[in-house]
């Protein structure tokens, strides 16, 4: 468990239009800006501007950033960033589902230029697959992106488990598709056969976490089983490797999550476990939901193991999947 206690909330500076630069074609930001000071529209898929959608996703980019200079500065061990628009889909010349501008992908550029890191962790368990992130880091040996995600939602082209990067980046992508209604058990094991493993032989200099919380039980637009209890363990775990590898330095920023009722449960569950406060603010949705969001099903193993296998020949993996 972490041992800080002390806590803050630090105004995200905007992005820099160079910042937005570190990812997008210059047109596609011109694109986003000429929308939000006219009347709107769609800056690719499902990416809808509205007027002073512009300098707000410069602020959402700005945020991931700000996280990312109060971690390396050691003004805090862990940050979480509550940003909306979300970032993960966006590509580098067109936003897709809600994203506008990829705050991870910037933020995990400036954070290797600024402070040059050699070994960054992307981590996005948010239940969409983030395209975005994994095109900006396919072909990059020194950020290893891990994306966990329900198997074919969005892109349902995107996010296969043969997709594992390409050049000298090959492996360092790595895919982990599961099946409509995994719980919290069935992701734990993802977690600790796959993650775990491939985390200590990377040994990252900063973790990031690209952080929706749309695997939630009540999301609609996605048919997960997540309660607040497995966000928590989710950060729990991602809090620990944090420690064993860098010095606890741990940023999470908000993706995606469209339960608005649910959605702040899980959030301070997941904060909970970052700082290690306990708010005694109880989940009253889910404390019936015990057996279905808690066992691991066969079918969730196999989807696991085809990943093991896939990434064995990249990692060392073998151990841990012949433990079972
Ligand atoms: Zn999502």
């Amino acid at each position: 468990m972490p041992t800080h206690t002390k806590t803050y909330i630090d105004p995200p500076k905007p992005a820099t239009r160079a910042d937005l630069e570190r990812f997008h074609h210059p047109h596609y930001i011109d694109r986003v800006k000429e929308l939000s000071d006219h009347n709107g529209g769609d800056a690719g898929e499902h990416a809808i501007v509205g007027r002073g959608s512009y300098e707000i996703a410069l602020l959402s980019a700005g945020g991931a950033i700000t996280a990312v200079d109060a971690v390396m500065n050691n003004h805090v061990t862990n940050v979480y960033a509550l940003t909306r628009p979300p970032g993960h889909h966006a590509e580098t010349d067109q936003g897709m589902g809600f994203c506008l501008f990829n705050n991870v992908a910037i933020a995990t550029d400036y954070a290797k230029e600024k402070y040059n890191l050699k070994r960054i962790l992307v981590l996005d368990w948010d239940v969409h697959h983030g395209n975005g992130t994994e095109q900006a880091f396919y072909s990059d040996n020194e950020v290893l992106f891990i994306s966990l995600h329900q198997d074919r939602l969005y892109p349902a082209d995107r996010g296969y488990i043969e997709h594992t990067g390409e050049g000298k980046g090959k492996g360092y992508t790595v895919n982990i598709p599961l099946p409509a209604g995994t719980g919290n058990a069935g992701y734990m094991h993802a977690f600790e056969r796959i993650v775990e493993p491939i985390v200590n032989e990377f040994e990252p200099d900063l973790i990031i976490v690209s952080a929706g919380q749309d695997p939630n039980f009540f999301d609609p637009l996605a048919r997960m089983m997540v309660t607040t209890k497995g966000f928590y363990q989710f950060s729990e775990f991602m809090n620990k490797l944090a420690e064993k590898h860098c010095g606890g330095k741990l940023i999470l920023c908000h993706e995606g999550g469209y339960s608005a009722a649910y959605v702040p449960f899980c959030s301070l569950a997941i904060v909970e476990a970052m700082s290690g406060i306990s708010t005694g603010v109880n989940d009253p949705f889910t404390s019936s939901l015990g057996a279905p969001v808690n066992t691991l099903f066969p079918h969730e193993e196999e989807a696991v193991k085809r990943v093991v296998q896939e990434h064995s020949h990249f990692w060392s993996m073998e151990q841990k999947a012949s433990q079972k």
